[in-house]
């Protein structure tokens, strides 16, 4: 096995028993960077001195037998989340020069840790999309098959994981933006309850609905970065003063018994491919035949949840980024000879196409006259859905689905089209509006050689028993284990 194929919980043994160094396995992990990035274009920006010099202090910490399990671990960090002194564009031309003065909380805490930071990865512009072709800068490809998207929006993150130039990745989700390209790219990502990570030094897209979460190799390894990230922040008001507990110690608890419901109104859906129905279906029989008690359950609002998050989510994105009026920081527009003209120029040239689609949208639907008609009806409809999931586990612990209508698609294949691509999120928004906690864990492949992803959602707090229902699932799969060519 090459260092950088290691999972974290494997590097991080070794590490602590002194036979590797982080410098050793950092510069591994480097390598292999600049061997694939032709490839995969999974970075934005690398940070091949920084992550060195981080390496040489882990491994004066480890020397001392002072290590954590991140502690020499090399990360990547999806570009929307505050690195002091390290570009953080959001893959934006608005913000491509940006500079954060300070540290996001989860990135204090993972340096706490004495994690080594390799580089900020690709996404689309502001989390905006299900297939980073929305990045001003690059395009990332499918470490699985370099001709389709890795998903989206955290798709350099899952394309960095999946091809090993990093042990495990932050992404964030809105609306599905790490579930989604960990399915598609054959890895585990977690989308934790609204409030159990901070989101201080996220950049904000649709702030009630913004969470940043772990993509990572398997789910031991989730859970180790869950168990770094987590926790209130007194900088973040939305943040929950919930303890923390180890989320690997619910690993290996018991599943027998455990109830999953299966929410019809998912498997019945309209646009489900009959491949990815097929993979979702044997992963609930292996989940019986492990003990697990499988009940019919509905979420009756599920049609309902596209067009509520897609009036919910532009209108918080178009508050939130007014700030980039081209005053305080970010990208200006010099040639403009009145103020008016200054903030329409460097807006129309900041932004790409569908942040502003996405921009007009929300303004429209927040102005006086719409406002009750627009985001006023789906707040009421957000409400419905969060019903829905309130009853539903009365009946059940968990709920079992599919993270997307379809495997990953061609690059180029919608990007015509954003009602299809708005579609796609058909499975993972509904979490977002209730603010429950979901992941993905790989259950198969299509016959095209596709990953194809398993969702897992329960009610709030509840990540420990997704995580050990991912988990068992694990042991007795070997999905996980499988790896892309390059
Ligand atoms: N694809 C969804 C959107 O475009 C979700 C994005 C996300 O979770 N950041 O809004």
């Amino acid at each position: 096995m090459k260092l950088y194929e290691l999972t974290i919980s494997h590097a991080a043994a070794l590490l602590g028993r002194q036979e590797l160094t982080s410098q050793e396995l950092t510069l591994a992990v480097l390598e292999r960077i600049h061997a694939v990035e032709d490839r995969v274009g999974a970075f934005i920006t690398l940070n091949d001195e920084l992550a060195m010099a981080q390496a040489e202090i882990a491994d004066k910490t480890l020397s001392e037998g002072k290590g954590t399990a991140l502690t020499g671990i090399p990360l990547a960090i999806k570009d929307l989340i505050c690195t002091q002194g390290v570009r953080t564009t959001c893959a934006s031309r608005i913000l491509e020069n940006f500079i954060p003065p300070y540290d996001a909380t989860v990135i204090k805490k993972l340096k706490a840790t004495g994690a080594v930071l390799v580089g900020k990865v690709n996404m689309d512009e502001f989390a905006m999309g299900s297939s980073t072709e929305n990045s001003a800068f690059k395009i990332t490809h499918n470490p699985w098959d370099l001709s389709r998207i890795p998903g989206g929006s955290s798709g350099g993150s899952a394309a960095a994981v999946a091809a090993d130039m990093c042990l495990g990745s932050l992404g964030s989700d809105t609306g599905g933006s790490i579930r989604q390209p960990a399915s598609h790219c054959g890895v585990v990502g977690m989308k934790p309850t609204y409030g159990r990570v901070s989101r201080f030094g996220l950049v904000a897209f649709a702030s009630s609905l913004d969470q940043i979460g772990p993509i990572a190799k398997d789910t031991r390894d989730c859970a180790l970065l869950m168990n770094a990230i987590s926790g209130y922040d007194p900088q973040d008001s939305t943040s929950v003063p919930e303890p923390v507990p180890d989320y690997t110690g619910f690993l290996n608890g018991d599943i027998k018994g455990l109830v999953a419901g299966i929410p019809r109104e998912y498997h019945a859906s309209k646009g489900l491919d009959p491949e990815v129905a097929q993979a979702v279906n044997r992963a609930i029989q292996t989940l019986q035949d492990l003990g697990v008690r499988c009940v019919d359950v509905s979420l009756p609002h599920t049609e309902y949840a596209v067009a509520a998050y897609y009036v919910i989510a532009p209108c918080e994105a178009s508050s939130n980024l007014a700030r980039y009026d081209g005053v305080k920081y970010g990208f200006r527009d010099k040639t403009a000879g009145t103020l008016m003209e200054m903030y329409r120029n460097t807006r129309s040239k900041g932004f790409g196409s569908e942040v502003q689609r996405r921009i007009i949208l929300g303004t429209y639907s927040l102005s006086a006259g719409y406002y009750d008609a627009y985001y006023g009806k789906a707040s009421q409809v957000r409400t419905l859905i969060m019903d829905d999931f309130t009853k539903a586990f009365q009946q059940c612990d968990i709920l079992i689905s599919p993270v997307a209508p379809t495997p990953a698609f061609a690059i180029g294949d919608n990007t015509d089209d954003p009602l299809t691509m708005y579609l796609s999120d058909v499975f993972t928004l509904s979490a977002n509006l209730a603010g429950i906690p979901g992941m993905s864990v790989p259950c198969g492949f299509s016959t095209k050689g596709l990953p194809i992803g398993l969702q897992l959602m329960g009610p709030h707090f509840s990540e420990g028993n997704l995580l050990k229902t991912a988990y068992h699932f694990e042991q007795t799969t070997d999905f996980h284990k499988k790896k892309a060519i390059l």
